[in-house]
């Protein structure tokens, strides 16, 4: 998506060889117009596609997810960070090592939200090893709910969490893909 990835070119800003920050406009100050293309570049991507749920994971995600499952017509859940696997109901839980803190958390659903009945379009605002959107594949899993897609917004393509999704037949939508970023220029390149 070009206005992404000039957005991106103009506002991003490459911290180490592994990281690009966007807090700018992407996940801290948040401009809502440019979700809402992004949203609407989905809406078109999967048109025709089921899609009766938005799924995402705290926190960053929740934000562009909200639009997007207002561009669908459809609710949107997140999969919670949780101490306590146990304390509300039936939940479905995953473990997820965090890409930028480099620990483990936890994090839930509760079976009241996601069921074999849903549909569900996954979204986030980056995939790196995709440790977070394996995390939520398999919270659908066990809930028997069906994957409909992952949609990213910005997807680092020299990591492998994308082509390793893709690899097992997921359809992963990414708005932007970074083929490689230099932290000394801040030059930043994208798959065509
Ligand atoms: P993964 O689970 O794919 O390794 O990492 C994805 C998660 O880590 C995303 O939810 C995002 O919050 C965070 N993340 C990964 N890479 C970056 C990055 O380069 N910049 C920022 N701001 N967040 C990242």
């Amino acid at each position: 998506m070009k206005l992404l990835e000039e957005r991106i070119k103009a506002d991003g800003v490459v911290k180490s060889d592994q990281v690009l920050k966007v807090d700018s406009f992407l996940n801290h100050q948040m401009d809502i117009g440019l979700f809402r293309q992004m949203a609407r570049q989905w809406r078109h991507d999967f048109d025709g596609a089921p899609i009766n749920k938005v799924l995402t994971i705290e926190a960053s995600g929740i934000a562009i997810a909200a639009i997007v499952a207002e561009e669908f017509g459809v609710p949107v859940v997140f999969a919670k960070k949780s101490q306590s696997v146990n304390l509300d109901g039936t939940v479905y839980s995953t473990r997820i090592t965090s890409f930028t803190h480099k620990r483990e958390y936890d994090v839930i659903v509760s079976a009241k939200f996601l069921g074999p009945d849903d549909h569900v379009l996954i979204i986030d605002d980056f995939m790196a090893n995709g440790c977070a959107m394996e995390g939520l594949v398999q919270i659908c899993e066990a809930a028997g709910a069906t994957v409909e897609g992952i949609g990213i917004a910005v997807e680092k393509g020299f990591q492998p969490g994308g082509d390793s999704l893709r690899a097992k037949g997921y359809r992963v939508d990414s708005l932007a893909i970074v083929e490689s970023m230099d932290s000394e220029t801040g030059e930043i390149a994208f798959r065509e």
